[in-house]
C-alpha cells in the first residue's frame, strides 16, 4: 500500500445534502476544499437511502432554509426531477455535482475516512483510503458532516449515540411503479377507517400525496404470520398522476448504524420486510395487482447514531419552545419526530403554527477541538433535539453554515470561536432572517 499527501483550507468529510452545502459554500467563499465521500456519488441518505420529500420548512409559506438548499432544489426543478417537495435521487446527485462543480471542490469520492489525528486540540491530518492507498489530507479546518460524527468519533473525541441504548428505527425505502393509482385512491377514499387520521383526501394531480395506514392488510398478515409484526403499517408518497409510488415503510428495530455486523443485518431484515410488503399490496390492495418492484435503496436509512458533544446542546424544549438564539445560524419548523425504538412510541411533537426556533452556531462546534465543526444530523444536540433537526432542509442549513464559519475562520486566520456573529451574519443571513 502506497501513502500520498493531499493539503486544503478545508476538509469536509461525508458527502450527505449537509457536507454538500458546507462543501459548496467553503468553495464560493473562495478557499481551497476536499470533499470525501465513501460512495461514488454524492447526496447521502437523499440518494443513496433513497430519502425524499424535503420536510415541511416554511412558516405562513414562507421558506426558513434557502442559500445552497434552495439552489439543490433549483437543480433538480430545471432537470424536471422534482415536483412539489419530492425529487429523483439522480435530479439530487446531478444538480449537486454540478454545484460543487461550480464552486471548484475537489471531490474525492470513493474515499473511506479511516482515521483522524489529534494534537492536544487541534486536529492535525486525516487518513483517507482511496485507490487502494492510505492518503494523509492535512487541513486548517475540518467538517464532520459523515451524519454518524464518524471523525469525531476516529478522533478519539466526546459523543453522544442514541439515549440510553435507544436509537431510531431504520427504513430501507423501496419504490414501486404500474401503479393503478386511481383504483388506489378509490380504496383510501371509501375505507377512511384504514387509514391514519392525518391523511388528507383532496388529492390534487400536481401535488405529492401522503398515504399511510392500510391497518386491517397489516393486521391480516400479521396473524397469518406473513409480515414482520416490527411493520405496523404501509406508508408511500405518490404524485397522483405517476403510477409510482416511494415506500417508507419496512421498520428494523434495535440495530446500530455504526456497525458494519449490525447494518448487514438491516439489509437483510429490510429486504425481507419490503418482499413481504410488495406480496401483500400485489396480491391484496387495490391498485397494485400489476405493479412491480422498480428498486430498493442502496443503503438501509438510518435515521439515529452519533451525535458531537458541542459548546451548546440543542435541546427538545429549545425545539418547542421556539427559541431564538443570538448566535443563530439556521432556522427550522420540523418538531420532534421518533420512530421509536423497540418498545419505544413513535412520537411526533409540533411545534405551534407559524411558529420556529433557530440552531445556534455554537452546536456547531466540537468543544474539544479548535478546528472541527460539525453539521448535519450529527451536530450537537440531544435525542429530541436531533429528532427536529435531522431533516434534509436544516441539515443543508447548518451545513452551508459550517462551511461559512470554516472559510470565514481561514480567510481571516481567526479561530472559530473569535468569529463575530456580526460578520458571520452576512454570509448566511437569507436562512435566519426574514424579507431578505
Ligand atoms: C428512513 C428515513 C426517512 C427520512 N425521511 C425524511 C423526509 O421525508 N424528509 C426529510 O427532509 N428528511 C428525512 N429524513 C432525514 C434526512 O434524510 C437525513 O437526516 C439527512 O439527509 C441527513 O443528512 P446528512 O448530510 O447529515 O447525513 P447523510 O445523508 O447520512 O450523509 C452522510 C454522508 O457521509 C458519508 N460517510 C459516512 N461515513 C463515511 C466515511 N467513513 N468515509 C467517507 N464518507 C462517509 C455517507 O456515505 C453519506 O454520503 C429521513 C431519514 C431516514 C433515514
Amino acid at each position: 500500500m502506497g501513502t500520498t499527501d493531499l493539503t486544503y483550507d478545508v476538509v469536509v468529510a461525508g458527502g450527505g445534502i449537509a457536507g454538500i452545502s458546507a462543501a459548496v459554500k467553503a468553495g464560493r467563499l473562495g478557499v481551497k476544499t476536499l470533499l470525501i465521500e465513501q460512495y461514488g456519488f454524492t447526496g447521502g441518505s437523499a440518494t443513496a437511502g433513497m430519502v425524499s420529500p424535503f420536510m415541511k420548512h416554511t412558516v405562513h409559506g414562507i421558506p426558513l432554509t434557502n442559500g445552497i438548499f434552495s439552489d439543490i432544489e433549483q437543480g433538480m426543478r430545471k432537470r424536471h426531477g422534482m415536483i412539489d417537495n419530492g425529487f429523483s435521487g439522480i435530479a439530487f446527485r446531478l444538480s449537486a455535482f454540478e454545484l460543487l462543480n461550480d464552486a471548484g471542490v475537489h471531490i474525492l469520492p470513493n474515499a473511506l475516512l479511516i482515521d483522524a489525528v489529534m494534537d492536544n486540540n487541534e486536529l492535525k491530518h486525516i487518513k483517507v483510503l482511496y485507490d487502494q492507498k492510505e492518503i494523509t489530507v492535512y487541513g486548517n479546518m475540518f467538517i464532520d458532516t459523515t451524519g454518524d460524527a464518524q471523525l469525531v468519533y476516529l478522533a478519539g473525541l466526546p459523543y453522544e449515540k442514541g439515549e440510553e441504548g435507544r436509537m431510531q428505527a431504520m427504513t430501507l425505502f423501496f419504490r414501486m411503479g404500474n401503479i393503478n393509482i386511481p383504483d388506489a385512491l378509490k380504496y383510501i377514499t371509501e375505507n377512511p377507517q384504514n387509514f391514519f387520521n392525518w391523511m388528507d383526501y383532496n388529492f390534487n394531480p400536481d401535488k405529492i400525496i401522503s398515504v399511510g395506514g392500510y391497518f386491517s392488510f397489516v393486521k391480516k398478515a400479521h396473524l397469518e404470520n406473513r409480515l414482520s409484526e416490527n411493520v405496523r403499517y404501509i406508508f408511500f408518497t405518490t404524485l397522483p398522476s405517476s403510477g409510482e409510488a416511494s415506500f417508507n415503510t419496512s421498520n428494523i428495530l434495535e440495530l446500530d448504524g455504526t456497525s458494519s455486523s449490525d447494518m448487514t443485518r438491516a439489509e437483510m431484515e429490510g429486504r425481507k420486510q419490503v418482499a413481504d410488503v410488495v406480496r401483500i399490496l400485489q396480491k391484496e390492495i387495490p391498485g397494485f395487482r400489476h405493479a412491480y418492484l422498480i428498486e430498493t435503496a442502496s443503503q438501509v436509512g438510518v435515521r439515529e447514531t452519533r451525535r458531537i458533544v458541542g459548546d451548546y446542546c440543542l435541546t427538545g424544549e429549545d425545539v418547542l419552545e421556539g427559541r431564538k438564539f443570538h448566535d443563530a445560524i439556521a432556522r427550522a419548523c420540523y418538531g420532534i419526530d421518533i420512530h421509536g425504538a423497540k418498545g419505544e412510541k413513535d412520537r411526533m411533537d409540533e411545534l405551534k403554527e407559524g411558529d420556529y426556533y433557530t440552531i445556534p452556531y455554537r452546536s456547531l462546534i466540537h468543544k474539544n477541538a479548535v478546528n472541527i465543526l460539525s453539521a448535519g444530523r450529527s451536530l450537537s444536540s440531544t435525542r429530541e433535539g436531533h429528532a427536529a433537526i435531522r431533516i434534509m432542509p436544516t441539515a443543508a442549513a447548518t451545513g452551508e453554515a459550517a462551511g461559512a464559519a470554516a472559510a470565514f475562520a481561514v480567510k481571516n486566520t481567526v479561530p472559530l470561536r473569535n468569529i463575530s456573529y456580526a460578520e458571520l451574519l452576512p454570509l448566511i443571513r437569507h436562512n435566519v432572517e426574514f424579507g431578505d
